[in-house]
Order: structure tokens, then sequence, then C-alpha cells
């Protein structure tokens, strides 16, 4: 059993996919050719966005964003502490100070309760992340931010849906992902910016390539950041599928909270929001006793992430402490994701709930042991 299998999907979109590489090699326009451009525009349609930049990698897409911005130094940009390291990572490359604020422990979202408090006269941005596949609340988050840019890490979200809006899309920039395992994933690293305004844009389109406006013309700083036509074919390729993915992602969910409601806490989606799934995650006690179980039935099973940004040795030098984000330390220590894909069978998520009850119920029964 596989946590992401890819070659199922493979199989499937094989001739497709083979045919769009097979046109890249003919043409010879390895990087930003045709199909960067044709992906470009299906995306902005798919996502309502009026401007896509596709760009190298998700973390590329955080940096040009941010870079867009012109955040540096002396700046302080709000964010999440249960991401991914590079949502963190991406601010204080630039010299600004990633500031956190508490995750509502129901969605693992950024809680906009808590933006008030965390805003200084140094915040100049704020980076919510959409984890596991469902939006922020960024109504509440836009609310709460005035006038201050709001940048969606998107990396996990690309197709939900946060109240008929589309993901990528509700806030002034979004920021996705085609890492192989995300629901949208290219065969290699790659990602994008969304922007409905021209001149955040054009500002994102030149740091991609080196702040460059015209050939060997650098009006500005920027990045190395294109992304190849090869991964644009296979995510043409990819979004033939996509609409369907989606729904069977959301089926594999349903099957899996049924079998395992009342026995571990399963994921929870907020009104209005629809969840692709990036991971279907569930909370349990003494994980690591459940993980090596579940190994020894041949489940693999991944956690995301276990370690809160604030408790990063990386990070140590912002002076957080232990306890300063309850929440988010409290999931780090609970979460468990299960193997998540399109195709994963029910037979598969019928073992996979088998192995958990039992699991589950062996630590209850020795707790009860130990306590008699
Ligand atoms: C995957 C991910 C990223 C980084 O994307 P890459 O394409 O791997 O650089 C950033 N933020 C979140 C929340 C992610 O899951």
């Amino acid at each position: 059993m596989e946590f992401v299998d890819l070659k199922a999907q493979y199989r499937l979109i094989k001739q497709s996919v083979d045919a769009g590489i097979h046109a890249v090699l003919e043409h010879g326009q390895y990087i930003l050719g045709p199909e960067v451009a044709r992906l470009e525009a299906e995306l902005a349609r798919r996502t309502g966005s009026k401007h896509c930049i596709a760009c190298a990698s998700g973390t590329d897409a955080l940096l040009i964003a941010l870079m867009a911005l012109e955040i540096g130094p002396g700046d302080e940009v709000i964010t999440s502490p249960f991401t991914f390291i590079a949502t963190v990572e991406m601010i204080a490359l630039l010299g600004a100070r990633p500031v956190f604020v508490d995750i509502d422990p129901k969605t693992y979202n950024l809680d906009p309760a808590k933006l008030a408090a965390a805003m200084t006269e140094r915040t100049r941005a704020i980076m919510p992340v959409s984890l596991y596949g469902q939006c922020a609340d960024f109504d509440a988050i836009a609310e709460a931010a005035g006038k201050l840019p709001v940048i969606e890490d998107a990396a996990q979200s690309s197709g939900a849906r946060y109240k008929g809006r589309q993901s990528c899309n509700l806030s002034a920039i979004g920021c996705t992902s085609f890492f192989p395992s995300k629901p949208l994933g290219c065969y290699g690293d790659g990602g994008a910016c969304f922007a409905n305004d021209d001149h955040l844009a054009e500002l994102m389109r030149e740091i991609r390539n080196h702040g460059q406006a015209s050939r060997y013309h650098h009006v500005r700083l920027g990045v190395n950041g294109r992304l190849d036509s090869m991964q644009a074919a296979v995510l043409l390729a990819k979004l033939e599928v996509f609409d369907r993915e989606l729904e069977l992602r959301e089926e594999v969910a349903k099957r899996y909270s049924a079998r395992l409601k009342g026995i571990v806490q399963t994921p929870w989606i907020a009104e209005g929001n629809t969840s692709v799934y990036a991971q279907y995650t569930i909370e349990v006690d003494e994980r690591e006793r459940v993980v090596e179980a579940l190994k020894r039935e041949g489940i693999p099973t991944a956690v995301h992430y276990p370690v809160a940004a604030h408790m990063q040795p990386a990070f140590a030098g912002l002076g957080y402490r232990a306890g300063d984000f309850p929440a988010s330390e409290r999931a780090a220590q609970r979460v468990l994701s299960l193997p998540m894909h399109p195709y994963l069978r029910a037979e598969d998520q019928e073992k996979i709930g088998m192995a958990l009850e039992r699991a589950v119920k062996s630590g209850a029964s020795a707790l009860l042991d130990s306590v008699c």
C-alpha cells in the first residue's frame, strides 16, 4: 500500500502525459515555453484570478510574493506556527521577522480571533496557510488585516473552495505548489503565484526571472524561479482529470470518516469550505505506538508536522518558548496522516480502519489494566 499512489494515476493519464512531454522534446523551448503560458491561462481561468505566474516551486512562489511586497529587514509577517517550514523560512530568509498566531484546533488553520493581538506598527503582511486542503477563514482574516496585504499559502489547497470562491484567489496573492504529492502535482518541482492586481503580477513576473523587464534588462532583484515546460505539460495532462480526482478524494475521505468515527478524531471541515484532502489527518493518543502497529500491517503513515515552527532549532533566535502556541503544540503531538490519494481502494481503507481500531482499543485496554 502506498501513502500517495502516483503510479496508479500515471497509468490512467499516460497517453496524455507522454504526448505532452514528447511535444516539448520536439519544440525545444524547455523553460517558460508555450505549455507554461497555457498552464497559466488555464489556472487563471479555474481560480478566477486575473493573473497566474507559474514558478519553480511552492517555496519560490512564497519568496516571490514576499519580494513583490518588498518585505525585508525590520518588517514583521504574521503566519501560523503549524505549517511546513517553507512558509516561515521565506519570511526569515528576507530578513523579516515571522510573528506567529496560534491555530484553531478544529481546522488547524490560523485563528483570526487571535490576529489583532499580534499586529504591530511593523506588521507588513499576513500569510495564513490553508492546511491539509481546506482554506483558512479568509473573510475574518481580511477583516482583521484591514489594509495589510494577505498572502495565502495554498500549497496544499489547489482546487479547494471557500464560500464558493477558489483557493489561490482569496487574497492579494495566492501561492501554490506542484510538488509531486500535492493534490495538483507535477513530476518534479513547480509552483505558482496568483493575483488580480496588474502591478503586483508584473512585479512577480519580473522577480521570477532575475528581475528582468526585457531580455538582459534587470530593473530589480529577482531569482531563478522559472517553471520547466515539461512540468507544465504534465500539469496540463493532470488538469484533464483534476475535477474528477477532487470528487474521488472527497469519496475516499467520506469512507474514512464513516469508518473511523468514534474511534479516532476525524477531520472537521468548516461550513462554507470544501477540502481537497492534501492530507487525511486524524488525531490519536500515543501516536508512536499507533504508527508502529500500522507499520506492522504494512500501512504507511506520516506526521504533518511533528514540531511546530516556533520550536524548530532554526528559529530558536526568535525567542519563542514551549507553551507559547498551545493549540499548535498539541496538534504537533497528536496528528497522524493516513494514506490518501484519489485511487485508494475501499478494501485498503477497510484494512486501515481495522488496524487502527485494533491499535486504539489495545491502547485503551492496556491503560485500563495499568489503572486497575
Ligand atoms: C509543500 C508546501 C510548501 C512548499 O512547496 P514546495 O513546492 O515543496 O517548495 C509550502 N507550504 C506548505 C504549507 C506546503 O505544504
